[in-house]
C-alpha cells in the first residue's frame, strides 16, 4: 500500500515558524545548513518513506518475525529497504560529523523521523534506537568505546539496541539484577532482559547492545546501576566484527502492534558469559542511559505524530470517496466528507496532528538550541525548556496518536474495522507508543514531579509568559481570531491556576503529585498545542495579507480556529481534575476494586 506521502509542506512550515529555524541554523554549528540543504532532506526523505518504507508496512504486519536457531528472522524486503536506507546515508543525518555524520539540526531530522513512523514504525525503530546508543556512548564512552563503534553505528552497519526491561524491573529498574562481573579490561554480563526492540536481526552486520547491569560490589538500587557496551559479534583486533559474543534471542512477544519489528527476550552469559565494556563511571549508568532514553522519547513522541497524519491521510481520501445519505440544499447521495460529523472527525485528526507535530519540533529546537548555543545563559534556559518540553512531547503526542488513530477508524466505518484498509494496523501499531520508554503516567509524573516542582515552577512560569506574548498579535489580527485569542487565555489561565494549586497543594496532600500527574500533562499539551497553532495561524495571516497562497495558509487559520472551539475547552475539564485532588481516587482500599 503506498498510500503515505509526507505533508512536506506542512512540515516546513512548522520548522521554519514554530520551531523557530532560522534561530537554530544562526547557531555557529550549523552554520553550513541552508535552506535549500533542508528543503533537499525533506524532500528526498518524503520520497523513501513513500516509496520504499510505507509499500512494506502492510507485509510486515502481515509476515511478523520469528527466531529460528538462536536467530531473529524478518521480512527479507525490511533487510533490502535497511540497505537502501544506509546507501542513502539516512542513519547518520543528524550525527557528529566526527564519526561520519551530517551533523544536521534534531529539528530537521525529527521531521524526517516522523516521515519513517508514519511509513512503517516497525522499521523506523531499528535507527532510532542505533541514533540513541550513538548519542549515549559519544557523551559518556572512552575514546577507545567511540573509535571502535561509533562510526559503523552512525553508518547504519551497525545497529544499536537499549537493554534495560527485566521481568520484575519495568517502570522501577531499582530491581535490576544482570549481573557484570570484572574480567580483565572487560566485564562478563549475565543475566535476562526482556522486551528489548531489535533485539536480534539479520539487518546489520553486528547489533551494539547498551545494557544495564550491577558490579558485584554496588549499591542496591538505582545507585548501583552501570552502563555496558555489550556487541553481538565480538570485535576483532582491527575492529570487524569476530566471534559470537554470548547473547541470544529466546523468543520473540506476540503483539498488538509493530509485528515487524522483533520484541525479543535475550539471554546475556548463558552460555559462559558476554562480553561487555563499562561506558562512563561505575554505579552512574542510569544517568548515562537517560540521554538514550530522553532522545528516544521525543522519537516516541513523533512516532504519534506520524501515524497520526497516515491515518489522516486515509481517512480524508477515504471520506471523499466513500458515499453515504444526503446533506441540506445537495441533490441526491453525497461524499461522506461533506457531513458535519465527519468533518468534525477530520479536522480533530488533523488539528491534533499539527499540534502534536509543532511541539515535537519545537522540543527538537530547544534540544539543538541546548547543544549548540554558544552563550551559557541561553543554553541554560533552552535546558530548562528542553527537559520539560521532553515528557509532554512523549506522553501527550502519543496519547493524541491513540486519538486520532481511533477517529481514523470511526470515518471509515465498518471498513476501518476490518483490517484491509489499514487503518486497523495504525492504531494498533500506535498503542504501544503511551507504554514504551517510560509509561506515558510515568511521564507525567516526571513533568510535575521533577520539572515543575524542582524550580518551584519557574520554568513553566517563563514559558506562560512567552506563550501570552501571542496575545497581542492575537488581539490586532482581527475577528477571526477573536475566538482563538479567548480560548488560548483562558486555557492559559487554567495552566496558571493548576500549576499553583499543584505547587501550593502538595505538602498538604502527598498523593496529589501522582493522582493529578495525567490532567496536568494533558491540560499543559493541550496549551502548547493551541500556542502553536496560534502561532501558525498569525504567520498564516501575515502571508495572507502579503498575496501568500489561500489554500494552504488558510487552512493553517481554520486549524487554529477549530483547536480553539473543538480541543481547547478539554483544559476546563483536565484543570477540574487538577483540582480535584487525590481523595475520591484514593477513596477505595484495594478489596474494593
Ligand atoms: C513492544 C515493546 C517494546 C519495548 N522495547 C524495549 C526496549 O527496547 N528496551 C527495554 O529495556 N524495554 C523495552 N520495553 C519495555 C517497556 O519500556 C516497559 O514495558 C515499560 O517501561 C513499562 O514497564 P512494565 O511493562 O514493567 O510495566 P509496569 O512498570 O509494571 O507498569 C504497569 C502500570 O503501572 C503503572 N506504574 C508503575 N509504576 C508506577 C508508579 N511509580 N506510579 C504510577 N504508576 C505506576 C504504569 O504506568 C503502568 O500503567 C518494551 C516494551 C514493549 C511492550
Amino acid at each position: 500500500m503506498t498510500d503515505y506521502q509526507a505533508p512536506v509542506r506542512q512540515m516546513r512550515f512548522t520548522i521554519e515558524h514554530l520551531a523557530d529555524l532560522p534561530e537554530v541554523v544562526a547557531l555557529p554549528d550549523f552554520s553550513s545548513v541552508d535552506t535549500d540543504t533542508i528543503e533537499a532532506v525533506l524532500e528526498e526523505a518524503a520520497k523513501f518513506a513513500g516509496g520504499v518504507l510505507a509499500p512494506i508496512n502492510w507485509l510486515g504486519d502481515r509476515q511478523g518475525v520469528k527466531v529460528v536457531n538462536d536467530a531473529v528472522v524478518v521480512p527479507q524486503e525490511f533487510s533490502d529497504a535497511y540497505a537502501q536506507f544506509c546507501a542513502g546515508g539516512w542513519p547518520g543525518i543528524a550525527s557528529n560529523p566526527e564519526f561520519g555524520g551530517q551533523g544536521l539540526p534534531k529539528t530537521v531530522a525529527l521531521a524526517c523521523d516522523e516521515m519513517w513512523a508514519a511509513a512503517n514504525v516497525a522499521f523506523a525503530l531499528c535507527p532510532e534506537l542505533s541514533q540513541g546508543a550513538i548519542l549515549a556512548m559519544d557523551r559518556h564512552a572512552t575514546d577507545e568505546l567511540k573509535q571502535a563503534y561509533l562510526e559503523k553505528l552512525v553508518s547504519g552497519q551497525w545497529a544499536g539496541t537499549m537493554c534495560l526491561t527485566e521481568p520484575q524491573a519495568g517502570s522501577d529498574l531499582s530491581t535490576l539484577t544482570t549481573k557484570a562481573e570484572p574480567a580483565g579490561d572487560r566485564y562478563r554480563i549475565t543475566g535476562r532482559k526482556i522486551y528489548i526492540t531489535w533485539g536480534d536481526h539479520p539487518m546489520a552486520e553486528n547489533i551494539i547492545h547498551l545494557v544495564l547491569a550491577r558490579l558485584p560490589d554496588a549499591p542496591a538500587g538505582t545507585k548501583g546501576i552501570s552502563l555496558f557496551v555489550v556487541p553481538k559479534y565480538k570485535l576483532n583486533a582491527d575492529g570487524t566484527p569476530g566471534e559470537c559474543n554470548d547473547v541470544f534471542p529466546v523468543s520473540v512477544e506476540h503483539k498488538l502492534g509493530i509485528h515487524a519489528s522483533p520484541t525479543c527476550v535475550l539471554a546475556f552469559g548463558d552460555r559462559g558469559g558476554a562480553e561487555g565494556y563499562l561506558v562512563g563511571k561505575p554505579n552512574e549508568g542510569l544517568a548515562a542511559m537517560f540521554t538514550m532514553m530522553n532522545y528516544m522519547r521525543l522519537g516516541v513522541g513523533a512516532q504519534g505524530t506520524g501515524l497520526s497524519e497516515r491515518s489522516y491521510q486515509k481517512s480524508v481520501s477515504y471520506a471523499r470517496e466513500r458515499v453515504q445519505g444526503r446533506a441540506p440544499g445537495v441533490k441526491g447521495q453525497v461524499a461522506i466528507i461533506r457531513h458535519p460529523d465527519v468533518r468534525r472527525m477530520l479536522l480533530l485528526m488533523r488539528s491534533l496532528t499539527q499540534a502534536s507535530r509543532a511541539i515535537c519540533y519545537y522540543t527538537a529546537s530547544c534540544l539543538d538550541r541546548m547543544a549548540h548555543g554558544t552563550d551559557a545563559e541561553a543554553a541554560a534556559k533552552w535546558q530548562a525548556r528542553a527537559e520539560l518540553m521532553t515528557p509532554i512531547a512523549k506522553a501527550w503526542c502519543t496519547e493524541i496518536g491513540q486519538e486520532v488513530t481511533e477517529l481514523g477508524i470511526q470515518v471509515h466505518g465498518g471498513m476501518g474495522y476490518v483490517e484491509e484498509t489499514g487503518v486497523a494496523q495504525f492504531y494498533r501499531d500506535a498503542r504501544i507508543a503511551s507504554i514504551y520508554e517510560g509509561t506515558n503516567g510515568i511521564q507525567a509524573i516526571d513533568l510535575v514531579g521533577r520539572k515543575l516542582l524542582r524550580d518551584g515552577g519557574a520554568t513553566v512560569a517563563a514559558f506562560v509568559s512567552e506563550m501570552r506574548s501571542v496575545d497581542a498579535p492575537l488581539a490586532n489580527a482581527g475577528e477571526d481570531l477573536a475566538v482563538v485569542r479567548q480560548a488560548l487565555a483562558r486555557a492559559l489561565d487554567e495552566l496558571v491556576q493548576c500549576s499553583t494549586h499543584i505547587l501550593t497543594g502538595e505538602r498538604r496532600d502527598p498523593e496529589l503529585v501522582s493522582a493529578a500527574a495525567f490532567d496536568y500533562m494533558m491540560l499543559i499539551g493541550t496549551v502548547i498545542g493551541g500556542w502553536q497553532l496560534a502561532r501558525g495561524a498569525l504567520v498564516a495571516t501575515d502571508q495572507l495579507a502579503a498575496g501568500g497562497d489561500k489554500a494552504f495558509l488558510g487552512t493553517q487559520v481554520v486549524l487554529a480556529q477549530f483547536y480553539a472551539e473543538h480541543v481547547l475547552p478539554r483544559c476546563i475539564a483536565h484543570a477540574a481534575v487538577v483540582r480535584a485532588g487525590s481523595a475520591s481516587t484514593m477513596a477505595l482500599v484495594a478489596d474494593q476494586f
